[in-house]
């Protein structure tokens, strides 16, 4: 049979990539979780994939019902689930008043961390029955999460502190909307989300892989300067962030290759090992990365998770 894969955030940007990439081999079955139906119907029409190979369900990761909602929906649709894609988010660096999801979270680490950890959390045991040979569970990450970089380093830089805002639930009433407990900065949430994306992927690892076999990936494909990701930059930013990354940094990548790459991590039967942040070298070549000192603690990946099942309600 054809591998089936649902893939978050595929109406645009990477996620469409991947989506096109796999149908393209005819091996696959995407189903596309997106919150704007209509748009992802028309971004898979237009990306020429064909009907037998997606499916869209709509999914929006700012909400908790709707995860829980489009998790009831799937396992009703009886398909198996063999890889899961948490791609999905959002980035706001330009905005000067933090946004919330439908649960009262502040909307970057609400979406991107919080809203992945409970979908696949309840998704784990419809992987766990899958028959398929190399099961996997890959939630992308970035580099500008990544302290031990240089473009890790571009201020304000990732920082999780003691969770105290998280702990609090990050709902700006009675905790702060950051993680750390700061000041709400738009840009630094961005990068925190990621940080808890690639600490999520390891603890996922070490609670979960020797029992189920499951691959447990994340990895940073590029800078892939021409996506929705950077919507809300100014727009000075927006017209040179490729041309500066193209030429003075050389870390772009083009949509397509982004795809090419996250494919390669949900197919390639070379990456299968578990626990690794995935990245490519300048010719295009897969190599397992280092992750930055916090990226990589345990003690505070363990936090992450305890605090963040609560958040959601599972625990
Ligand atoms: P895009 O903005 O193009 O894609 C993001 C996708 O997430 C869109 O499909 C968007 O839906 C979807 N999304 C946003 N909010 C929700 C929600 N509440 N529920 C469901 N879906 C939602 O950005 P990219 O393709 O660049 O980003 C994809 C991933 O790649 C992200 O995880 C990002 O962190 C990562 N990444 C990107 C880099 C880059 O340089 N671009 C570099 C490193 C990592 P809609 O189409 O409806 O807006």
């Amino acid at each position: 049979r054809k591998g089936s894969v649902i893939i978050t955030g595929a109406s645009s940007g990477l996620g469409l990539a991947t989506a096109k990439a796999l149908s393209e081999t005819g091996k696959w079955h995407v189903i596309m979780a997106c919150r704007d139906f209509l748009k992802a119907e028309r971004a898979a029409k237009s990306a020429g994939m064909s009907k037998e190979n997606y499916t869209v369900m709509h999914l929006d990761l700012a909400s908790l019902d709707s995860v829980r909602q489009f998790v009831r929906n799937f396992k009703e649709s009886r398909r198996p689930l063999d890889v899961l894609v948490c791609n999905a988010a959002v980035y706001q660096p330009t905005a000067k008043e933090p946004t919330f999801t439908a649960d009262g979270i502040e909307l970057s680490v609400g979406t991107n961390h919080l809203g992945h950890f409970l979908l696949s959390r309840l998704l784990l045991d419809n992987m766990k029955q899958s028959d398929y040979p190399s099961k996997r569970l890959i939630i992308v990450g970035s580099i500008t999460g990544n302290t031990n970089t240089l473009a890790g380093n571009v201020p304000p830089k990732a920082n999780l502190g003691d969770m105290r805002g998280l702990a609090g639930g990050l709902n700006g009433l009675n905790s702060s909307t950051m993680i750390d407990g700061g000041d709400f900065d738009g840009a630094k949430a961005y990068k925190d989300s990621k940080v808890c994306n690639m600490l999520t992927m390891q603890e996922f690892h070490r609670r979960y892989h020797e029992d189920t076999g499951i691959t447990f990936a994340s990895l940073y494909p590029g800078c892939i300067a021409t996506t929705g990701l950077f919507r809300e930059h100014i727009p000075l930013f927006r017209l040179l962030f490729p041309p500066f990354q193209k030429f003075i940094t050389k870390g772009y990548v083009s949509e397509e290759e982004s795809g090419k790459r996250l494919a390669q991590v949900v197919s390639d039967p070379s990456l299968t090992k578990s626990g690794v942040y995935w990245s490519w070298n300048k010719d295009s070549a897969s190599f397992e990365n280092q992750l930055s000192e916090e990226a990589s603690d345990v003690a505070k990946a363990r936090r992450v998770w305890e605090i963040s099942e609560k958040l959601v309600g599972l625990a």
